[in-house]
């Protein structure tokens, strides 16, 4: 059996370890130079090791971690050093508030000081306002901001939901994004109600969860960019082939299985495999699929992407002094240019350990409908990146080291009707045999979803191969 593996993003590369593991052939082709797509590392100031792209992931979901693990840098998982945001609120870096759920609070009081005295009076008209009816779906902004009102939604549910899809609440699916929150809201009377339920069955999970409770998120001492590399290197100790540089340009149905196209280093070449793991954002699968899945393809042709940069800063540690905490989130209300700084030496030990001399701090800029800021020279973002930095925390010193990341179509939106999008995704696909999809655009954009996302694609694919040999085996016989 031989399995081909497009992409070697983190969901790629988790269908390819899952699938080397096993003991099958698979050949990961990535289209570009190095793997880990949207993980990656680098480096500020000569040496200074730095994330340029995903730097946490979540660890109260399990996979990520075991993937990780399973690589070998199990010993070098590190939770942050401090925890608890904090949100630049109407001028002022104020902590993050607790008691809501991606900032639905589930009483008013939970707001105080972020929201204004009428924002509080509006939060708590929820439980008397009659029950909002909420259908397949509905945009998680326009939903609160019908129970609870718009400055919960411009000053907290925005900036938190921003911070994982850098998109816009008014259109965000809350079937996708918070899904525990979209049923218990089918359930109880209020909004406030509905928080309140989650809030009451996380503290029972913790409760029934022994021992203690693990850090809610986990990076990599010298960058979580170091994981695909790592899984990329544990494949190949398994027998796998990870080729760079290599771009399939095409996929073909075979008699048994299926053929690619690929243009890499030595032209363009024919590959044959019996099934074939899709792990490749969604306008690059619709390309491939077009031929074989006209359907699956248009639908995947529609998703939208939000473009970022990301401004890295590297200060001499004598010059500047941050406030406590690991950074802070702006809501677009604001009218700032960033969206978000991370004080990367306070958040990770390791960082400032490796660069005591430094500290880094790192600035997202760009969000969905509101990419024309990216239009502008790195020179003109790292500007926009510093004046936002001296405003919010007086840091007005100039930097010794500054690198611009920037992510064109970097995150999948996920709107409103996204998972019932995804459902005739998989319905299209049901008809073609041996061919899985994955990745960050189907069931969640973070780290362990998408390893999630890529090893079930593997099962999938591995299932149908084998039902299908056996069946061929059978039929021959006869
Ligand atoms: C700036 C930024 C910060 C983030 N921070 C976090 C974070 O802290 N925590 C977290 O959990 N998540 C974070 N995310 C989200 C997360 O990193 C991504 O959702 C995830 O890495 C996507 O993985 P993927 O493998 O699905 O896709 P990708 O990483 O996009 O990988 C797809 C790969 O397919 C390749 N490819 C495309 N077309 C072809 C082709 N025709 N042939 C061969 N190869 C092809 C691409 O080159 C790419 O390497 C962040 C994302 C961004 C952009």
């Amino acid at each position: 059996m031989h399995v081909l593996v497009i992409g070697g993003g983190i969901s790629g590369l988790a269908a390819a370890h899952r699938l080397s593991s096993r003991g099958v052939r698979t050949t990961v082709l990535e289209a570009s130079s190095r793997v880990g797509g949207k993980v990656q590392a680098g480096s500020v100031a000569g040496a200074a090791a730095v994330d340029l792209g995903a730097e946490s992931m979540l660890a109260r979901r399990p996979e990520a971690v075991e993937l990780a693990r399973a690589a070998g840098l199990g010993e070098d998982l590190t939770a942050p050093d401090v925890t608890g945001g904090a949100l630049w609120n109407r001028g002022e870096i104020r902590p993050m508030p607790k008691g809501h759920v991606m900032g639905v609070p589930g009483d008013a009081e939970a707001l105080r000081g972020i929201v204004s005295p009428e924002g509080l009076a509006r939060i708590a008209e929820d439980e008397r306002l009659p029950r909002t009816e909420l259908g397949e779906d509905a945009a998680i902004g326009e939903y609160v901001a019908a129970r609870l009102g718009r400055e919960v939604v411009d000053r907290l549910v925005e900036p938190l939901l921003g911070g994982v899809y850098a998109g816009d609440a008014y259109r965000i699916s809350m079937r996708a994004a918070v899904p525990q929150l979209y049923e218990a809201a089918r359930q109880e009377p209020s909004l406030l109600a509905a928080v309140r339920a989650v809030q009451r069955e996380s503290r029972r999970a913790a409760e029934r969860a022994e021992g203690e409770q693990p850090p809610a998120f986990l990076g990599v001492r010298g960058g979580l960019g170091r994981l695909p590399q790592a899984v990329a290197d544990a494949c190949r100790a398994a027998g796998a082939e990870v080729r760079t540089g290599t771009r399939v340009r095409r996929l073909e149905r075979a008699a048994d299985g299926w053929g690619a196209v690929v243009e890499g280093p030595e032209g363009e070449r024919s590959l044959t495999a019996d099934a074939v793991v899709v792990a490749v954002p969604a306008p690059a699968a619709a390309e491939l699929l077009r031929a074989e899945s006209p359907g699956a393809a248009v639908e995947l042709a529609a998703f939208e992407y939000a473009s970022m940069a990301l401004v890295t800063m590297a200060f001499r540690r004598s010059e500047v002094s941050l406030p406590g905490g690991s950074g802070f989130l702006v809501p677009p209300v604001e009218g700032r240019s960033i969206k978000a700084a991370t004080f990367s030496g306070s958040k990770w030990r390791w960082v400032a350990e490796q660069a005591p001399e430094l500290t880094l701090v790192r600035t997202s800029l760009g969000r969905y409908g509101e990419e024309r800021v990216l239009e502008r020279d790195d020179a003109e973002l790292a500007a926009l990146a510093r004046t936002d930095l001296a405003a919010a925390a007086g840091i007005t010193a100039e930097p010794v080291d500054t690198l611009v990341t920037r992510w064109d179509a970097g995150l999948p939106q996920y709107p409103s009707g996204h998972p019932a999008r995804v459902g005739r995704i998989r319905a299209a696909l049901g008809s073609v045999p041996r061919l899985a999809l994955c990745g960050a655009a189907l069931d969640g954009v973070g780290i362990p979803a998408c390893v999630a996302s890529g090893r079930s694609a593997a099962d999938q694919a591995l299932a149908e191969a084998g039902e299908s040999s056996k069946r061929e085996g059978r039929e021959s016989h006869v």
